[in-house]
């Protein structure tokens, strides 16, 4: 196996697209795939300030890097949910070599001094719930305060493809409406989301952050709840052996049909939360009511 473009020894077989490249024209392919998701999808441009939430996995890493080396202007921001390890010393070292801004947030200073998985357990609710309300809620408040206009988020076609699956399957309307590479900002206060990463799969992303010796861990979540999306992703695997390039049509054709685009569900009316001001479909926030309960919770504890 040889690079198509130099003839030298090949690291990386890509059947999608009948090619391979060694190492040093992999990287050129993986950062050109980038910049091209972001001009087909008229993502966000290089005046643009962006927000990437870096969990210390190997997709959050090598957007933040690969963004920063396309001479986008990047900054960091990593949530301790405190549900995986991430070591922020590698990351902060990263933000160093690449003189990039890395925020880091606690997600206890918004529950009550408690920890996500407390917090669940006293409001009742599951983990997964409780840390997605807070992770957005830190992200785009963040956004919104410090001036970002978009926040990335390293998905990649293993996941969208996977979650595209899923959301066919069961008829979920509602996401299918907003499964897009770019969310355009809302006036209620959400910024503008983007996913620069779903040209390229999980196998690229990860020999691009091994290739360009990026810190990453392979620690998985104990509480995520992705048993069914690990099986479409190991259904949509099969299907692209035998048919290679099936996941790249199976999710830019969804792209172009915009089929669920005006469907009823997708059109949920936003308003501001009355606590906190944050964008919410009901009259207070999500993280607004967990933080009401917890204090409920609390205080019927110290009596
Ligand atoms: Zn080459
Ligand atoms: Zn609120």
């Amino acid at each position: 196996m040889k690079c198509r473009k130099c003839q030298t020894a090949a690291i990386i077989n890509l059947r999608e697209h009948n090619t391979a490249y060694c190492s040093n024209h992999f990287i050129q392919y993986f950062e050109n795939r980038v910049e091209t998701a972001i001009k087909k999808y008229s993502m966000f441009s290089r005046t643009d300030r962006l927000l990437v939430a870096v969990s210390g996995g190997k997709d959050s890493t090598t957007l933040w890097y690969v963004l920063w080396k396309l001479g986008y202007d990047v900054t960091a921001i990593n949530i301790d949910v405190g549900t995986v390890k991430t070591d922020l010393n590698k990351l902060k070292d990263l933000a160093s070599s690449m003189n990039s801004q890395l925020i880091s947030v606690d997600a206890k200073d918004l529950l009550e001094g408690l920890s996500v998985v407390q917090a669940a357990k006293m409001v009742k609710r599951p983990v997964c719930s409780v840390c997605g309300s807070v992770r957005r809620y830190i992200m785009n408040k963040t956004a919104l305060e410090n001036g970002f206009t978009v926040l990335v988020t390293g998905h990649n076609l293993d996941d969208e493809v996977s979650f595209l699956l899923g959301n066919l399957l069961n008829w979920n309307f509602d996401y299918l409406g907003r499964q897009k590479p770019v969310l355009p900002a809302v006036e209620e206060g959400f910024s503008r989301k983007a996913k620069p990463l779903i040209l390229l799969t999980e196998k690229e992303t990860f020999t691009y952050a091994l290739l360009n010796k990026l810190p990453f861990s392979h620690e998985v979540c104990a509480y995520s709840k992705e048993a069914s999306s690990l099986h479409y992703k190991h259904v949509l695997n099969e299907i692209e052996i035998r048919h290679p390039g099936t996941k790249l049509r199976f999710y830019e054709g969804f792209q172009r049909i915009h089929l669920f685009d005006h469907h009823e569900n997708t059109k949920t009316q936003l308003r501001k939360c009355d606590i906190c001001g944050y964008p919410t479909t009901a009259e207070i926030c999500s993280l607004c009511r967990i933080k009401e309960k917890l204090r409920d919770a609390l205080g019927k504890q110290a009596f």
